[in-house]
């Protein structure tokens, strides 16, 4: 089997990322990446080598691209006419509008998490449920903060057999490339309760009884989430043996932060800076291991998400479950991980 043609519906945040991942697999290439028009994002995508196309198919809107010095090679019918897959990383709610353009081109499609589940009926987390979406048509990476949730509450659900658990998102209010959100002087919470955020875990892993509020705070670097997990009676746990448990986890750091004087977000993306990768992205969830409490059967933790990255290796897996390449989620996982360390010479 030849490489797997992916195409990248969206070259912004998420999109840019997605593209460098994929371009770092041996497995997948990416066949072209789309921009709604001329702007400092196709600069990137030209210098990459990732061939350039319209996210509209209208004439006029195609052409615009040239007059900016940029080679537009077609519209969005045109990139997914040459296409396996495509990840959607459109700004949410737009879902309804693309999946039409997909199924009409007949390609399998990955939407991210400000897609609603029921767009696709199926979502995805390498950990929680990989093998339901083997060679499934199309799927939904749920948002940063579901991933975060699901790679540490999968290993202890499984590690348990059940698990109730009520957590807090300290939302980080924009993104660092944002310049149209807020709050900036206030502390706002979300008055939607409980916040989707818990309910989402249970599109991927529906064993996990859980819940959330949410908080968003005038950051641009991460969320931080605060947890408190009921294990039930007899589970056996001890705080050292969680701690050792998300130690072997896949894409979960665990660091004291008192003693390597890790304290807050901040430190933790200055430790995300110095392990290499672009834009300073840090794929792994932080867990503070001097803020792990087991107390009788009921779990206290904090950890960290850089909310946009954590979801980029998913979507490799993902592209691998939809094209029913990998059955194996640890294996994928491993694979992907291994190919973007190589590609930002992280030893
Ligand atoms: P973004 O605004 O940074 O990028 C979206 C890109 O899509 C832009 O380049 C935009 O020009 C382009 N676009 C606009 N209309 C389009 C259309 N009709 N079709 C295709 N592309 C179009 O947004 P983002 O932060 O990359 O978010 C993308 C998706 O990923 C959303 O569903 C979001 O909820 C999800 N997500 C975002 C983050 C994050 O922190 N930024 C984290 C996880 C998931």
């Amino acid at each position: 089997m030849g490489k797997i043609k992916v195409a990248i519906n969206g070259f912004g945040t998420i999109g840019k990322r997605v593209a460098d991942a994929v371009d770092a697999q041996d497995d997948m290439e990416v066949v072209g990446v789309t921009k709604t028009g001329p702007n400092f994002g196709c600069e990137l995508a030209i210098k990459k080598g990732f061939p350039l196309y319209c996210t509209f198919d209208n004439k006029d809107r195609i052409e615009k691209f040239a007059e900016f010095g940029y080679e537009c090679l077609g519209g969005l019918t045109d990139l997914l006419s040459i296409s396996d897959i495509v990840v959607d990383c459109s700004p949410g709610k737009l879902g309804e509008e693309n999946l039409e353009k997909y199924q009409s081109a007949g390609v399998k499609y990955i939407f991210q998490g400000g897609e609603k589940h029921d767009l696709t009926g199926l979502s995805y987390t390498s950990s929680a449920n990989h093998k339901m979406n083997l060679n499934a048509q199309g799927t939904r990476v749920v948002s940063c903060n579901t991933t975060g949730l699901s790679r540490t509450l999968v290993p202890l659900y499984e590690y348990c057999g059940s698990l109730k658990v009520e957590c807090t998102m300290i939302r980080r209010a924009a993104d660092p490339g944002d310049s149209s959100k807020g709050p900036i002087n206030a502390i706002k919470p979300v008055l939607k309760v409980p916040s989707h955020h818990g309910p989402d875990v249970m599109t991927v892993k529906p064993e996990i009884e859980i819940n959330s509020l949410a908080v968003a705070v005038p950051t641009t670097i991460m969320h931080v989430h605060s947890i408190i997990a009921d294990l039930p009676r007899d589970h056996g746990l001890t705080t050292e043996k969680i701690i050792q448990m998300w130690r072997s986890t896949p894409r979960v750091i665990v660091m004291h932060g008192s003693d390597n004087r890790i304290k807050t977000t901040a430190e933790v993306m200055e430790l995300a800076r110095d392990i290499g990768r672009k834009w300073g992205d840090l794929h792994e969830i932080f867990v503070w291991e001097d803020g792990v409490k087991l107390v009788g059967d009921r779990l206290y933790y904090f950890q960290a998400i850089h909310q946009e990255s954590d979801v980029i290796p998913e979507n490799v897996d993902c592209i691998r479950a939809l094209m029913g390449i990998e059955e194996d989620w640890k294996k994928s996982v491993s694979k992907t991980d291994e190919s973007i360390n190589k590609y930002y010479s992280i030893s």
